[in-house]
């Protein structure tokens, strides 16, 4: 979760005031009943403008052999995923917060501080996967068409004046932060995060992994968690919903796949050396 000047979420939030009205598409059985009415190309083209304005906030990595790390464990997972159809973007910001997250429309940034933190790929790949749950779930435009459905109805009702709308898009957006997901998103996000990772071969383990290491740093170094915290459910009820999806796998086809890399080890020495 980042927090954007008001103008660029306001010209953003405007721009999809803006969009057609007609059916946005729904992936197969993950958007059962939840209403989006921004078509899944207009969402490709906001996440692609939202992530300019995320990339004039922070500082990205700019080391390639990291880079092109993330962006092939990701790929890999976004793949197995519910929405394999458009192109996925990871990005790595140079930061030390313990903390990841999506902008609709595939565009996907992880802080070096939780690569830092993490201690095996399938804890990387447990991130990345979340994150991947909340773009194939379209959790972004979900959002966008409860809220702004909410706020067109209100300036219809006041007489369709556009400074009226604008004053409402910015009480909806401007403070509570466009991208703070609700807790029924987050807990679809583990549970699709947790199949990507079995689908991909990764240790589906890693995600309770990185709760349980999380819970444990909260109590050394609660400043660098804070974002985390504000923005997502607590992690006891996190790590039991990923358990109860986990008992689903076979535990036989479990023990068998991925937990680390030769890469992932490059890339903890690389950190290292700095
Ligand atoms: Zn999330």
């Amino acid at each position: 979760m980042v927090y954007l000047k008001k103008s660029a979420l306001l010209s953003f939030v405007l721009t999809i005031g803006l969009l057609s009205t007609s059916c946005g598409m729904s992936v197969k059985g993950i958007n059962k009943f939840q209403p989006n009415v921004i078509p899944l190309s207009q969402e490709i083209d906001l996440g692609r403008k939202f992530s300019k304005e995320v990339e004039k906030e922070v500082k990205l990595m700019r080391l390639r052999v990291l880079n092109d790390y993330i962006d092939s464990l990701g790929q890999s997972l976004a793949k197995n995923s519910d929405l394999n159809t458009i192109p996925y973007h990871f990005k790595v910001i140079n930061g030390k917060q313990i903390n990841a997250f999506a902008l609709p429309g595939g565009y996907i940034y992880v802080y070096r501080g939780l690569i830092e933190a993490v201690d095996s790929e399938s804890e990387l790949a447990g991130v990345l996967a979340h994150e991947i749950g909340h773009v194939a779930a379209r959790h972004g435009t979900e959002q966008m068409t409860r809220q702004l459905g909410f706020s067109i109805l209100a300036s219809i009702l006041l007489g369709n004046n556009p400074s009226q709308l604008e004053i409402l898009a910015a009480r909806l957006f401007g403070t509570a932060g466009l991208l703070a997901y609700s807790r029924s998103n987050e807990a679809e996000a583990d549970r699709l995060g947790v199949r990507y990772l079995y689908k991909t071969g990764y240790n589906p383990e890693g995600m309770g992994e990185f709760f349980e290491r999380l819970q444990a740093l909260h109590k050394d170094k609660p400043n660098i968690l804070e974002k985390f915290f504000a923005t997502h459910p607590p992690l006891s009820n996190r790590l039991e919903a990923v358990k109860a999806e986990m008992a689903k796998i076979p535990p036989e086809e479990i023990k068998e796949s991925i937990k680390n890399s030769p890469e992932f080890s490059m890339v903890k020495v690389l950190f290292n050396k700095e």
